[in-house]
């Protein structure tokens, strides 16, 4: 137990490092784009205008990646709002439409009754979903017998918690992969940037609730998301 407390006090502070990393590299950026900008009118003269649009377009992706790891890495306290698990689940869905018909895979919503509801920030709530949505895309499409990626959405009524489920048919994880998921900065993936579940299970705790996996290499993952119910 002791170690865990060390282990989460040295995470802590990793976030709060990077973070006022993050905040600081913003500056010298935002100073070297307006100088660009000046510039631009000479490396036109130059016939060179086509290197200020790259440098700017860089810039601006730069300071996009800064956004969300600081947006993601703010501890904000949740705005909840009461609201039925299936119109969640329903907008989820649609926001992942197109990138699930790129990826060629499925996704089967089970909603609930409408009156199965949770008290949530939406916002948090929907970026939780979309981690772990875009994760099971990306396992279906990394397996490599890919039959068909199917990702299973749903949620019921356990007791006094609601679970919402994402399940999928994808990669799935070894035990060393698992051991780790929920690391910041872990990541299996070429372009990963293994921020996706530690933000998610701290948004889900700082909601009162947890998360649990279950997975089997080669067959599928399933996330369960375990909120309290409003009684
Ligand atoms: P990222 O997606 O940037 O790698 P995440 O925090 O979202 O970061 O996920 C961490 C790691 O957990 C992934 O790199 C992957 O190895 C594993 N993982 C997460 N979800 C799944 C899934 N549905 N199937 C297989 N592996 C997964
Ligand atoms: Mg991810």
């Amino acid at each position: 137990i002791e170690q865990t407390a060390y282990q989460n006090d040295n995470l802590a502070m990793l976030g709060k490092l990077s973070a006022s990393i993050a905040h600081e590299i913003r500056n010298p950026l935002t100073a070297i784009r307006g100088f660009i900008q000046l510039l631009r009118p000479h490396l036109q003269g130059l016939g060179k205008e086509e290197y200020a649009k790259i440098i700017l377009s860089e810039i601006d992706r730069a300071n996009d990646i800064i956004h969300e790891f600081l947006s993601s890495s703010k501890p904000t306290p949740p705005q909840v709002a009461i609201i039925p698990v299936s119109a969640l689940l329903k907008e989820v869905v649609l926001l992942t439409e197109s990138e699930a018909l790129m990826t060629g895979c499925q996704i089967n919503l089970h909603a609930p009754h409408a009156d199965l509801t949770v008290s949530v920030d939406v916002k948090q709530m929907k970026q939780v979903l979309l981690n772990m949505i875009r994760n099971a895309m990306e396992a279906v499409s990394d397996k490599e017998s890919h039959t068909g990626g199917r990702i299973e959405l749903g949620a019921r009524r356990d007791g006094t918690s609601v679970r919402i489920f994402v399940s999928d048919n994808g990669k799935g994880m070894d035990s060393c992969t698992m051991d780790r998921l929920f690391n910041p900065f872990f990541t299996t993936k070429d372009t990963g940037t293994g921020l996706g579940l530690s933000v998610s299970e701290r948004i889900v705790k700082n909601h009162g609730g947890t998360i649990s996996v279950t997975s089997q290499l080669n067959e599928g993952t399933s996330f369960v998301i375990s909120l309290p119910l409003i009684q």
